[in-house]
């Protein structure tokens, strides 16, 4: 991709892990995996954009409650995961949903005065005939998709179709792919353009192998989303997956034990 205008407006870019999970295997994250029954961990993560006041939060993680409902414990509720940033709930004004599951959107009642961004595409999946399908409804939470709902008719909700800018050097692009309207965020970092994939890509190995995950709505578009990550980061190295705990050994530690830093660069290479 191009490079970065001198003197342009550069992030922060926090990833914060709140939970994590570790009794799965390769074949929860690899379709078609020919090593299916080794051990694959996964981390859960909710991300912040910090450029002087303004502060976006990237997903908001999923409370207690919820995870007792899906016998999925949290290491962290989301506001306490913020607090070592110096950030209250009631400071986030903005809140980008990659996608509504359960994982990303369950935390959206924790921050009341956020103004959402969603992909058109997303909430129309979320609240339409798709739904009427377990497989398909599975990673979804009627609660979550209600508060988006709520949030639409407070004026507190804005709907993007496919690209969109949401600040100078903050944008969303929908892939699609895991879910209907999934988008990633390309973020302008000193180390170049960053892109959190979420949930376009869960771990390195998706993008680099071009292995598919297995929640998948359109596997067409997940497989061309791969392409469209390496196309939207300066380089490899600042695509950052939605669930992969490499992110946490590759990157160098922020403010917390459980907060990364992300946007100074990796502090080593992935090997692909
Ligand atoms: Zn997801
Ligand atoms: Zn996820």
């Amino acid at each position: 991709m191009t490079g970065l205008m001198i003197g342009a407006l550069t992030w922060e870019v926090h990833a914060i892990k709140y939970a994590d999970r570790n009794a799965r295997r390769r074949a929860d994250s690899f379709l078609f995996d020919d090593n299916h029954d080794a051990p694959h961990a996964m981390d859960f993560f909710m991300w912040l954009l910090r450029c002087g006041d303004r502060v976006i939060l990237v997903d908001t993680g999923y409370d207690h409650a919820e995870a007792a409902q899906r016998g999925r414990p949290i290491r962290l509720d989301p506001r306490e995961a913020l607090d070592p940033l110096g950030i209250t709930p009631e400071d986030i004004t903005e809140v980008i949903v990659t996608h509504l599951h359960y994982d990303h959107a369950g935390g959206l009642a924790l921050f009341p005065n956020a103004h959402l961004h969603l992909q058109e595409a997303e909430m129309a999946f979320a609240t339409g005939p798709c739904m009427c399908h377990d497989t398909l409804k599975a990673p979804f939470t009627a609660s979550h998709i209600c508060e988006a709902v709520t949030r639409l008719y407070r004026g507190k909700l804005s709907f993007h179709a496919g690209d969109s800018q949401i600040a100078d050097g903050v944008t969303v692009h929908c892939i699609g792919g895991h879910s209907r309207g999934l988008q990633c965020v390309r973020v302008r970092t000193a180390a170049g353009w960053l892109v959190l994939a979420s949930d376009a890509a869960h771990y390195y190995e998706n993008v680099t192998a071009r292995k598919p995950f297995p929640i998948v709505v359109d596997l067409q578009n997940m497989l061309d989303g791969f392409a469209r990550l390496e196309q939207l980061a300066s380089s490899p190295n600042l695509i950052i997956p939605g669930h992969d705990p490499l992110v946490r050994q590759l990157f160098p530690r922020g403010v917390a034990d459980h907060i990364t830093r992300l946007d100074q660069g990796p502090i080593s290479e992935i090997s692909s």
